[in-house]
């Protein structure tokens, strides 16, 4: 008997979620990517081995660059690619608060500042025609973020880039796959990171990787992620300090798997992504994810699938549609909370609400809806019916507010 049956017959509110009906996210491992892994787990090598090499060769052509150097997780990779620049003590990276805070924090390991600057409301990426006003003696680099697959603004960033000579660092961590005019994400600039979380487009449980044109920042990145170690020197010979940054052949494996299956894996998520445009468009208080025009030239890679209520709804009310969601099983989250304003950020660098209108109105209204390779149109169809709903509710509540104040 389903617990249905010893439901109230008055819902009553909780905080507590049922039991998951369509969760937020789940991995697609294959069969393939399965034996993939027991390969590896029947050899010797169970790091630093022959799939390692492997691996990055199959990055290093998905990402249209000569050299991928794989680490332990994106953020990593993302330090490494700073590190790689000189960035360092004093020095300011110019780059987008509507991110995931890592995209910021790699600033900060090498004491470098992040400069925020604003997002345009069409993408969600940083506004590019604001970063030339951010530029000062100090500025070193730009980091944009590629948010939600979404390409930022590439080659406005790039003519800055180049015009006061600073670093490009692309945080593709969202965005492997995705391009402009067919140039892949991660391309661009003097390094890429991409990072293979189980919530990204392809995984290896935790992974990430540096991408870049430059022999020098691979051949530094291959020596930090080992400990400082030079190419052929002995296994206790350092030639500068080092991390343990490095990814097991255990989880190159899986990535190979995954990045051999790449192009189908994202046509799944872009078919995901259109029932959901099309069960939603006529949803009263949603905005639709910002999505290239299919004639710009602009390739998205479906990362997540982020809705924005309307502009009379509060932060308030979508923390109602959250609780309403949850109550209905259906996986969501605030997507993405502002860098400037986690509490470190504040106390360190004094940011307060309000610095970044667009950033905090964006984050105020988003909500990540269950996003995933395999999700059914009738998985789909159910989230579309209890948002519906809870957008419903919270409006009908307003407006009975309204009437009361009135
Ligand atoms: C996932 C992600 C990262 C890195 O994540 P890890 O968990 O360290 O692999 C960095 N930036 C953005 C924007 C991300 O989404």
């Amino acid at each position: 008997m389903s617990s249905e049956a010893v439901a109230p017959a008055t819902p009553v509110a909780t905080t507590r979620p049922r039991a998951e009906v369509v969760p937020l996210s789940s991995p697609d491992v294959s069969d393939a990517d399965r034996q993939r892994v027991l390969d590896v787990l029947s050899g010797r090598h169970l790091s630093l081995g022959p799939v390692l090499p492997a691996f990055e060769q199959a990055l290093s052509q998905a990402a249209g660059t000569r050299f991928a150097v794989a680490v332990n997780s994106g953020t990593s990779a993302l330090h490494l690619a700073v590190k790689a620049a000189g960035i360092g003590d004093g020095d300011e990276v110019i780059t987008t608060p509507f991110s995931f805070v890592a995209s910021a924090n790699c600033m900060l390991y090498e004491r470098a500042i992040p400069r925020f600057v604003d997002i345009d409301i069409r993408t969600y990426n940083i506004d590019a025609t604001q970063i030339e006003g951010a530029v000062n003696g100090s500025t070193r680099g730009i980091l944009p973020v590629h948010v939600f697959g979404y390409p930022a603004d590439m080659p406005a960033i790039l003519r800055i880039a180049e015009a006061r000579r600073l670093s490009v660092i692309e945080d593709s961590c969202e965005a492997i796959g995705a391009g402009i005019h067919g140039r892949p994400a991660g391309s661009f600039g003097n390094s890429g990171a991409f990072a293979f979380y189980p919530n990204k487009q392809i995984t290896t449980g935790e992974g990430g990787a540096l991408v870049t044109d430059d022999p020098e920042v691979a051949r530094l990145a291959r020596s930090w992620r080992n400990q400082g170690r030079g190419d052929g020197s002995a296994w206790l010979q350092h030639e500068r300090l080092g991390y343990n940054y490095r990814l097991s052949d255990i989880n190159c494996a899986l990535g190979l798997g995954q990045l051999s299956r790449l192009s189908g894996i994202l046509a799944d998520r872009q078919r995901v992504a259109s029932t959901y445009n099309n069960l939603l468009a006529r949803v009263p208080g949603v905005i639709l994810p910002p999505q290239p025009a299919a004639e710009s030239g602009v390739q998205m890679s479906w990362f997540v699938y982020v809705i924005r209520l309307e502009d009379e709804f509060s932060r308030e009310d979508r923390g109602a549609v959250l609780e309403a969601l949850r109550a209905e099983g259906i996986g969501c989250n605030n997507y993405f909370a502002p860098i400037h304003l986690q509490s470190f950020y504040g106390e360190q660098f004094g940011y307060r609400r309000g610095d970044f209108p667009i950033t905090e109105h964006v984050a105020d209204r988003t909500i990540a809806l269950p996003f995933f390779n395999q999700l059914t149109e009738a998985q789909a169809d159910t989230v579309a019916r209890a948002l519906g709903r809870a957008i419903g509710g919270v409006s009908r509540k307003s407006v009975a507010v309204g009437a009361i104040a009135q």
